[in-house]
């Protein structure tokens, strides 16, 4: 088989960025069916996904604190209430093929999802739901990336699959250098000194110090959140 890794656990970040893809609203709904296809289609071989979800393509904190009088951490409240609304999006969606999908957020709103009680997520993942972590750390001045890195350090999840819309880590910004080479495997050290730009510093020490490994692959190419989740190769792999 094609598989380097058989996860049994994996951490899936999807930023907002990624959820909008190229549509002019905020979520394109044909990206919330792909994803939700494709987890439906590696749940059913016993992987645990839990999905940490983004809010950029709602509200960006750092973009927004200092206009009109916002502060940060006001902005910040904001983004991460951003996520939640793309966590029920992606769980109706997922419901609405069959997924059992519990929304855990990391502060209350209990009308709307579970708060997150970290026992409990790993329960419903046992029992094969699929769990979506909102409101990133509950904390100001965080992003979810570093929630990603977090939630899967405290579940015990093997891996953080990060959903991009660009193909993996380069050693240049493709957008701007079109002699970028597209890496298949970095080390955290590289990513950091080499300020690759995969995700903020917080985030990427906090796998790093946990032995957390990263794929960082593009998910508008139809099945390659499939394969990341079932440990085929793809994008890049971050570890070491
Ligand atoms: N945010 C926060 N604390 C967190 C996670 C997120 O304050 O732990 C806020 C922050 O304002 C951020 C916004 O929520 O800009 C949306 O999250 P993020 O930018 O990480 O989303 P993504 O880039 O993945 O779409």
């Amino acid at each position: 088989s094609k598989r380097l890794y058989r996860w049994k656990r994996v951490l899936l970040k999807v930023s907002g960025e990624a959820l909008a893809g190229n549509h002019t609203e905020n979520i394109d709904p044909k990206i919330t069916m792909a994803i939700a296809r494709e987890v439906a289609s590696v749940t059913k071989l016993g992987v645990e996904v839990a999905i940490v979800v983004g809010g950029g393509n709602i509200f960006r904190g750092a973009s927004w604190a200092g206009c009109s009088g916002l502060d940060r951490s006001s902005a910040d409240y904001i983004g991460m209430l951003a996520t939640v609304m793309n966590a029920i999006f992606l769980q109706a969606t997922m419901e609405s093929i069959g997924i059992p999908t519990r929304v855990q957020t990391a502060f209350r709103m209990s009308e709307v999802a579970e708060p997150y009680i970290r026992r409990r997520a790993v329960r419903h993942l046992e029992k094969g739901r699929v769990v979506i972590f909102a409101a990133g750390t509950g904390n100001p001045f965080f992003t979810t990336d570093t929630a990603a890195a977090l939630r899967c350090a405290e579940i015990n999840a093997e891996v953080m699959l990060k959903a991009t819309n660009v193909d993996g880590v380069y050693d240049a910004d493709p957008r701007h250098n079109p002699n970028a080479r597209l890496l298949e495997t970095v080390s955290y050290h590289e990513v950091t000194t080499r300020d690759l730009s995969v995700m903020d510093m917080t985030a990427i020490t906090l796998c790093q110090e946990n032995n957390i490994p990263i794929v960082v692959f593009n998910l508008q190419k139809t099945g390659n959140i499939a394969k990341a989740i079932v440990g085929e190769k793809v994008g890049t792999f971050i570890g070491c």
